[in-house]
Formats: C-alpha cells, structure tokens, sequence
C-alpha cells in the first residue's frame, strides 16, 4: 500500500515540504544520521509542536539545522566564545560542517527560547545530505530538527519507520531511503573552557581530536547544557524489545533460545557461536533473529546498520534481544552509548 503520508524526494515534494515548514507546519525529512522532523527553528508554535508530537520533555533542547554556513550568524555570537574556542569553531566547520557534527555555541536572544530550553546556548549542526539541504534552503534556512520518533524510541533510519511511529501526527514525511550514516551526530559543546562531547555519535572522537586537540568526555559540572542532553539521559534510543547488552565473551557463551535474538557485532563473531551452538539449518530458520552488524567488524558500517536491524529485530515478538558491545574506537563508541541506553 503506499502511504498517503510518504513522499519520494524530488524537486515538487521539496517545494511543498518547503512551504508547509514556512507556514509552521512539521515535516519529517531524510539527513544523513537518521530522519528529523522538522520545524522552523525561528517560529515558537512550530517548536511547541515539535515537542508535543514527539512526546518529548520540555527540558530537552533541538538541533537547528542550517544549510549554509553564512546563517550562522543569525543564530549564534561567536565573539562570546573564548578565544581559543572561536579558533576550533572555524577549524571544525571548516573540516566537518556539512556532516555529523552539532556545536553547542553562544545562543542569539532573537531564537526562541523554546529551542534550546531556555539554555544561553544553540546546538547547530549542517547536514551533507543534499535533499536536506534543499528542504533547508528552500524553507527559512534554520529548521530545528530532532530525531523523528517519540522520545525515547529507537532512532528512525527509513521513512517507514517514522510512519509508523508519528504517522498519526505528521502532515508529510520525505523519503529519501536509508540513511547513510544511520547514528546521530556527534554533539560538541564550545562554550566552555575544554571543548566537551555531550553525545558520541557519527563523527568519531578520534577525528575532532585530531583537528582541535583534547576533548573533554563527559559534560563538567555545572556545563550549560550538562543535564539538558536527551541522548544523554539513562534510558533512551530503546526498542519495545528488553535489550541486555553483553561484552563479546559473555555473547560467546550464551545459549541459543527460540524466543529471543541475537544481535553479533560482526559476522565472524555470530559465526563462531553458531558452531559452538551446534546450530543446524533447522534451528537456524527457527532463530530468525540472529544478526550481525557489519560483515568484518567495519564500525561505520555497523553504525549505519545498527537502528534498522534493531527495528527489525524489535518486530520479531522475542521476549529479549542480546546485543554485543562494538569495539569502543571510533563509531564503535556511538554505537555502545546507544546499546548501553537501549539496555537502561
Ligand atoms: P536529537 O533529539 O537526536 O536531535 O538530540 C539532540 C541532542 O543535542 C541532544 O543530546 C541535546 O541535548 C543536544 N543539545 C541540543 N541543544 C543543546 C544545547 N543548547 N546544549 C547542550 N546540548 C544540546
Ligand atoms: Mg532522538
């Protein structure tokens, strides 16, 4: 059946997507991390909605997404950060910007408090997604953009995915198909002394690090934004499903059920459990819900795999998913900060 809800991308469906987001409507929209739905960041009703549709605490700031990096200037002064700060800022938008990087930075008083809860600061991020780059431009070039699923649900990777979630409360979803990166972005907090991660996501540490030098991991106390992060509350990003997470010997070992599943990091992993099982190709139809993220242990592919076999495995009626650890470099450590939340 097609939805009266999806539409494929293209340059009409942008243009109304456009035009329903000018006019304070929501549209969810593909980016290259997971799907948003979208509001105008500059029109407080619109923002109100954002949260109520997704259910989504007050106290839980949005990600505005730009499409040039020239709109920078309407959101944020960067003459409040701290010197050595406005020098990591250009390094970083120089480097990762469009990409899976948000920056916390000084908030304009002319955005609506409701962005960023009230909070002195404004997270910004520009997508290398071209189609959302589009829907950007061709809106009001500032449209706050949280993952498009109630909160605390599993992030959402298809345009099926938010149907199924918000469908009920959405004028328009744009599918653009998967999306490539498939985790958040990675969240950076400028506005303090050491630049902070707030939430690992799809730009690994080791990168920014490489560019900015140290960064700090948890927020300091006291950090605007510190308990303001909903990635970075205990519970979050989580499947219908109970998710126990397991290092790789304690996946090793486990026995194989009929009514549960079985999430491997890579294939070589599910590979030789299969054979210490003794699974024969019986019990393998049986046990559907064995999967692995990435062929050979590649972190960015697992990433990019990770929320839509979860959603998949969250529709097979197991009484429990287990889920194995990625190695923690690189995306491996987005990919543990979601399992450790999906398990909370
Ligand atoms: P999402 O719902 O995936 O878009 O998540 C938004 C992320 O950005 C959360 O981790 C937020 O807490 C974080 N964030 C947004 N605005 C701010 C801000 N002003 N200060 C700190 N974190 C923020
Ligand atoms: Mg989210």
């Amino acid at each position: 059946m097609v939805s009266p809800l999806i539409y494929r991308v293209d340059e009409d469906t942008l243009r109304k997507a456009a035009e329903l987001l000018r006019t304070g409507e929501l549209v969810a929209f593909p980016t290259e991390t997971v799907y948003g739905l979208g509001g105008d960041a500059f029109n407080a009703e619109a923002l109100a909605k954002i949260f109520d549709v997704k259910k989504r605490p007050r106290f839980d700031p949005l990600i505005v997404h730009i499409a040039e990096t020239g709109t920078l200037d309407t959101l944020t002064d960067l003459s409040l950060l701290e010197k050595a700060n406005r020098e990591k800022a250009a390094l970083l938008t120089g480097r990762f910007w469009p990409g899976p990087l948000t920056l916390v930075l000084p908030k304009r008083p002319e955005v609506p408090a409701l962005v960023s809860s009230g909070l002195p600061t404004v997270a910004l991020r520009f997508p290398s997604h071209p189609e959302a780059q589009k829907l950007i431009r061709y809106s009001t070039g500032a449209v706050a953009a949280p993952s498009a699923n109630s909160f605390g649900h599993l992030s959402p990777t298809r345009a099926e995915h938010v149907e199924a979630d918000l469908g009920g409360s959405i004028a328009m979803i744009l599918d653009g198909g998967p999306c490539q990166v498939g985790v958040e972005s990675t969240v950076l907090d400028l506005t303090g002394g050491l630049p902070c991660i707030l939430r690992p996501g799809g730009l690994p540490r080791e990168e920014i690090e490489a560019l900015i030098g140290e960064t700090a991991q948890t927020p300091r106390d006291g950090a605007p934004g510190a308990q303001a992060s909903p990635g970075m509350l205990k519970s979050h990003y989580a499947p219908r499903t109970t998710l126990i997470l397991h290092s790789g010997k304690e996946m090793a070992e486990l026995p194989f059920r009929k009514n549960e599943a079985y999430l491997f990091f890579d294939r070589p992993s599910m590979e030789r459990w299969l054979i210490e099982t003794g699974f024969s190709a019986q019990n393998l139809q049986a046990g559907e819900g064995i999967f692995y993220l990435s062929e050979d242990g590649d972190a960015v592919e697992a990433a990019g795999r990770l929320f839509e076999i979860l959603h998949h495995l969250d529709g097979l009626g197991k009484i429990r998913i287990h889920a194995e650890e990625a190695p923690p470099e690189g995306l491996g450590a987005a990919i543990n900060d979601r399992l450790i939340r999906a398990a909370a």
